[in-house]
């Protein structure tokens, strides 16, 4: 694609850097074959094509952004579907990226917009204030249809609503005892809304490791990965939280951690980029390349462990991939081997590189859409016939539970349970039978 921007435009690093993106787009639309929006919206400039012709035209003629860009961004699910489409490598990430932080700066949103996306800004990375939230929305829960009533932005508080659900119950005690002679070091980030909602899939994840003599720390002052800011183009609020845990994850690198693990693959696509977040800060841009070159999704760190193999169970699981792990850090064996390893058959969901609709606040700021894209998945799902669904990202459990009576949970506590742990709570009293066959 021809640019004409300026060479004063391009002596800002993030122009320049969106310039280079633009360049490599052939505008051949292989990408709009897999885009979800372009697939229920059928509107080009809702296609990762589309909006990239939105984000030149708006970059190259320094304009603010006005209501339409603004609604077709908004619309985009950073997914990354596109990306895995795409054969000419168009980094598309971080152009939309770039797009949001100048919507963010250049575009008054409509007043209810705005308060909706200063609540959540508030609220949802800091864990106190989003337990407190929760219980307060407990409350407002029985009002929901009328909310849906009233339509409009009273819509988003709906959706806010229906999916808040209830903080999770707090995880058992350690189960693990710490290994004597470690074979690593590990801190598994923490997290805002996943420790809140459900804090029981790092402790999962924490028994699974001790269980293979993997020691864990729990750094103090870690903070929000910083990926709720960053999708709402919140720069600078991004960028803190991003410093703040280079400098916590840097401390104990110095007494010798090994990885730094995330059990959340929203999370994990943000915290792999901090080298690219801070690369224009020049006190952190390398301790922040160095903390994303040691981490990994769990899933990529157990599959390196070799864990034993176990005979076949009778149970089906479908596996649903998480677009931030699948398109975002292409790891798409590790979760398939690890549940197979364990005895599981894994049952391949359709349109698997389709996203569910979840996608950080997208599924609050976008209900409509969000809606349509969960009950598509979940009727692929359906079609599996599968006991149970698993997935690697809070968000993605979170949307599809809204939608089915099939348990869903999170691949660690699965594998937990597999290999001698206790039985995970979404399974409840419906346990399926996963004896090993004899
Ligand atoms: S990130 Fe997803 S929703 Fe956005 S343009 Fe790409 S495929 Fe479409
Ligand atoms: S597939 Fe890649 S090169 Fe083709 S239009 Fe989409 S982004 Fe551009």
């Amino acid at each position: 694609m021809q640019t004409s921007f300026s060479p004063v435009q391009l002596a800002d690093p993030a122009v320049a850097e969106s310039e280079r993106i633009l360049r490599k787009c052939v505008h051949c639309g292989f990408c709009t074959a897999t885009c979800p929006t372009y697939l229920e919206l059928g509107n080009e400039l809702d296609s990762p094509r589309g909006r990239i012709y939105l984000i030149k035209d708006m970059l190259e003629n320094d304009r603010p952004a006005n209501e339409e860009v603004a609604r077709h961004i908004d619309r985009c699910l950073s997914c990354l579907s596109c990306m895995t489409t795409c054969p000419s490598g168009v980094d598309y990430m971080h152009l939309v990226d770039h797009a949001r932080v100048h919507i963010e700066k250049t575009y008054r949103r409509p007043l209810a917009d705005r308060l909706l996306r200063a609540l959540l800004a508030r609220i949802l990375p800091y864990p106190t204030r989003f337990r407190a939230a929760l219980h307060a929305a407990r409350l407002a829960r029985p009002f929901v249809s009328v909310f849906e009533a009233f339509g409009g932005p009273f819509t988003r508080l709906a959706a806010m609503l229906r999916l808040s659900g209830t903080p999770g119950p707090k995880p058992a005690a350690a189960l693990y005892a710490v290994p004597s002679a470690p074979k690593a070091r590990v801190a598994i980030l923490k997290g805002c809304a996943q420790s809140v909602l459900d804090p029981g899939i790092n402790r999962a994840a924490e028994n699974l490791l001790a269980r293979f003599g993997i020691e864990i720390v729990h750094p103090e002052g870690e903070v929000c990965c910083g990926a709720l800011s960053h999708h709402m183009g919140r720069e600078e609020d991004a960028r803190a939280f991003v410093r703040r845990n280079v400098d916590v994850w840097t401390r104990e690198i110095e007494k010798g951690l090994d990885a730094v693990l995330i059990t959340t693959s929203g999370c994990g696509t943000v915290v792999k980029d901090y080298g690219h977040i801070l690369a224009e800060d020049r006190h952190y841009a390398e301790k922040a390349a160095e903390i994303a070159l040691r981490t990994f999704d769990i899933s990529e760190y157990l599959a390196r462990l070799d864990l034993p193999s176990a005979g076949p169970r009778e149970t089906a699981v479908a596996y649903h991939s998480a677009c931030s792990l699948q398109h975002g850090q292409r790891v798409t064996l590790q979760p398939r081997m690890l549940l197979e390893r364990a005895g599981f058959t894994v049952k391949e969901i359709g349109e698997g590189h389709i996203c569910c609709g979840s996608a950080g606040t997208y599924n609050i700021l976008q209900p409509a859409i969000a809606r349509r894209l969960r009950d598509r998945k979940l009727r692929h799902i359906a079609e599996t016939q599968a006991d149970m669904i698993v997935a690697g990202n809070i968000g993605c459990i979170t949307q599809l539970r809204s939608g089915t009576r099939t348990p869903v949970l999170h691949l660690v506590e699965l594998l937990d349970w597999a290999y001698g742990g206790p039985v995970p709570p979404a399974l409840g009293a419906s346990v399926p039978n996963t004896e090993v066959s004899k």
